[in-house]
């Protein structure tokens, strides 16, 4: 089978970041002998510059055309105020692909000094709903001002996505180590935050009742994480929560570079890093690129599994491996401590992926 992997260069650090991840992803597709090609599509700042749009029609056209697609960070932030008042372009995705899981593991490896001893955890955040005012209305956004002094923002949560996403949960869950925690705060924000924990734990307990189920309010829940990451296995949780706890997972793990992620729905995959397009540090090939990198090997094996092809596996495989030996040999970016440029990282793992 011949496979399409679209490629979203994005802003910030996103060009950087995302032409050291086809660095490898080439190699591994050339090792394995398996059929890829991967088109660019605009989205960020270019696409404004070109379409008047983050995310032109072209690209959301083009996307239907593809396997998964790797979509970089964009600078939203710095956008027009005619684009910044619209959805940024990860939302867009999101809410127009129904992309409404977000897989966010973060683990420790050899090599990169944590701040927690070791731990390997995934968040499950919600993408579709939520306090995000730019997705969790079907027309229009959640978020209004009735006067100049006035802004209201609305919290949705619905029985139909929170169902699906638990689903996605248990089923994480029953592949590790069968330990699911709920992130909430249903002790404040009580009807979304009860229907949300309640109907995961309905689903628990009617089709998944090997796995163990707890639940954190998520201000303690910040806490433990911090204090004893390594006793949680998958957590779920609302979409501004798991943004959030993500970005703390990654940093606690080693750095907020190392965090990947990918949006799914039951036919689609997007990899994304958890991180932003770190305007700071862009165009000084320094940014760490693993956090895509690692998104891309997700997908790899999201795609393995859907199309029950083992050369995908393969390109994983080789990739991750590539990945974890160059970060455990030291030779890191400045954020884990080292003196590696992004280019340069990438080049090391080509050349592993070449003898491997
Ligand atoms: P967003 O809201 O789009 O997720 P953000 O405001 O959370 O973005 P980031 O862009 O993720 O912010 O950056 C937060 C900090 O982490 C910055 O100091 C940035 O330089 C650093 N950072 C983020 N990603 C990386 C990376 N890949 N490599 C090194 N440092 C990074």
């Amino acid at each position: 089978m011949k496979y399409r992997i679209g490629l979203l260069y994005g802003d910030g650090i996103g060009p950087e970041i995302t032409k050291a991840t086809e660095v490898i992803m080439k190699a591994a597709v050339a090792k394995t002998g398996a059929e890829v090609e991967f088109p660019v599509f605009p989205m960020g700042w270019e696409a404004i510059r070109e379409y008047g749009d983050p995310v032109p029609e072209v690209t959301k056209e083009g996307l239907k055309t593809v396997h998964g697609w790797v979509f970089a960070p964009h600078d939203s932030a710095a956008y027009p105020k005619e684009q910044f008042a619209k959805t940024n372009p990860s939302g867009t995705m999101r809410h127009y692909f129904d992309l409404f899981a977000n897989i966010r593991p973060a683990r420790t490896y050899p090599g990169v000094k944590s701040r927690v001893g070791e731990a390997d955890v995934i968040v499950l955040r919600e993408n579709s709903e939520g306090s995000l005012p730019d997705r969790n209305m079907y027309k229009g956004l959640g978020e209004f001002m009735p006067t100049p002094d006035m802004a209201i923002s609305l919290n949705v949560c619905t029985r139909k996505a929170t169902e699906r996403l638990a689903h996605e949960a248990f089923k994480l869950a029953m592949k590790r180590r069968k330990k699911l925690t709920i992130v909430h705060k249903a002790n404040v924000i009580k009807m979304p935050g009860d229907l949300f924990r309640s109907t995961i734990k309905e689903i628990g307990a009617r089709e998944y009742p090997e796995v163990q189920i707890d639940d954190y309010h998520i201000d303690a829940m910040s806490a433990h994480m911090v204090r004893r990451l390594k006793d949680f296995d998958v957590i779920i949780t609302t979409n501004l929560f798991g943004d959030i706890l993500s970005d703390l997972a990654g940093e606690l793990t080693g750095s907020l570079g190392l965090g990947p992620a990918i949006n799914t729905n039951d036919h689609q995959c997007m990899a994304q890093a958890a991180h932003g397009s770190a305007p700071d540090i862009a165009g000084k090939n320094i940014a760490n690129p693993v956090g895509i990198m690692l998104s891309a090997v997700m997908m790899y094996d999201w795609l393995a599994d859907r199309y029950q092809d083992e050369k995908l596996g393969r390109i994983a495989r080789l990739m991750e491996d590539g990945i974890i030996k160059t970060m455990e040999e030291g030779f890191v970016t400045p954020d884990l401590g080292g003196t590696a440029s992004t280019s340069g990282f990438a080049e090391e793992i080509r050349k592993k992926i070449e003898m491997a």
